[in-house]
């Protein structure tokens, strides 16, 4: 039975609110990650996290299976990462919290989904054209139950022999942004995703913003607007932000009222398994939840 509470109440109820250790980013094989809702929790146990946010990319269909498998004493933060372009460069939005049945998220969450699979297919044909040996059908069996995604192809192609490793796909020859394989698809305005989790409730991090843009920093005045549409917070702690750069947005957040958030953005295998070694700052879990009503945290 899963009961909705706002504090863990398990065995580390100890845990005072500044020594909660709360990983607010993970991905499952809902979307790109490579092991399953369930395992993920398991994981995140393991790792002894108090509190783990299932964040799959545009989908909360890994939800009710993490929930059926949560841990005695761990607490599952609901959420998704939202995809969302700006000025060509693709932003990522996490959003936790809000009401997963509102009509106009859940048609923008599909219209990502749906547009995630003609364009994955459009780059499959491209690279048979460039003469790759990569078809839809070992792209679809990679991804299995997941959204089809970017990483599936970057594996069918290392599969393939075409290149070393999935992460030598995502250079211009093949997949990277601009990339001879390359298809853009919809996304989001952020302004227009920040805006659609408030009305449903939920609150939104601006994920990564200065890491895993391949090369695109998201600026300072970007950020400010976000936070004056109404941003909840900014992932300060992320695996691909340095020391620097964790201190800048730490510094930004205070001056923009936003809670500093963090997560390992863990995707199994994809990154291996990196799931409990990035945490959000003291009190930041607790801000986040303290300003959602669309949605409860949920507790094994
Ligand atoms: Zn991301
Ligand atoms: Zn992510």
């Amino acid at each position: 039975m899963c009961r909705p509470v706002v504090e863990n109440t398990g065995p580390n109820q100890t845990a005072s609110h500044a020594s909660l250790r709360a990983d607010l980013h993970s991905h499952s094989t809902a979307s790109d990650g490579t092991t399953s809702p369930a395992d993920v929790m398991a994981r995140a146990a393991a790792a002894g996290l108090d509190v783990i946010a299932l964040t799959d990319h545009d989908t909360v269909a890994g939800h009710a299976e993490a929930a059926a498998a949560l841990p005695p004493g761990l607490t599952l933060l609901p959420g998704m990462e939202l995809s969302c372009r700006l000025s060509g460069h693709s932003v990522h939005v996490l959003a936790y919290l809000f009401d997963p049945a509102d009509d106009e998220l859940t048609a923008e969450m599909a219209a990502i989904r749906d547009s995630r699979v003609s364009r994955a297919r459009a780059m499959v044909s491209r690279l048979a054209e460039l003469g790759a040996p990569v078809t839809w059908d070992q792209v679809t069996q990679i991804a299995g139950d997941g959204v089809v995604g970017r990483p599936h192809i970057a594996r069918a192609l290392a599969a393939a022999g075409v290149v070393a490793t999935p992460a030598d796909a995502f250079t211009p020859e093949w997949i990277g942004a601009g990339g001879r394989a390359h298809v853009t698809r919809y996304a989001l305005d952020p302004m227009r995703a920040v805006a659609l989790v408030r009305a449903a409730g939920g609150v939104t991090v601006l994920a990564h913003p200065r890491g895993a843009a391949r090369g695109w920093q998201i600026p300072d005045e970007v950020l400010a607007d976000l936070a004056a549409a109404g941003l909840t917070g900014v992932e300060v702690n992320h695996p691909q932000q340095d020391a620097e750069q964790r201190a800048r947005l730490q510094e930004l957040a205070a001056a923009l009222g936003l809670v500093p958030s963090g997560g390992s953005d863990d995707h199994g295998e994809l990154t291996g398994f990196r799931i409990g070694t990035e945490i959000a700052p003291p009190g930041g879990y607790a801000a986040l939840v303290g300003q959602a009503a669309g949605a409860r945290p949920v507790t094994g």
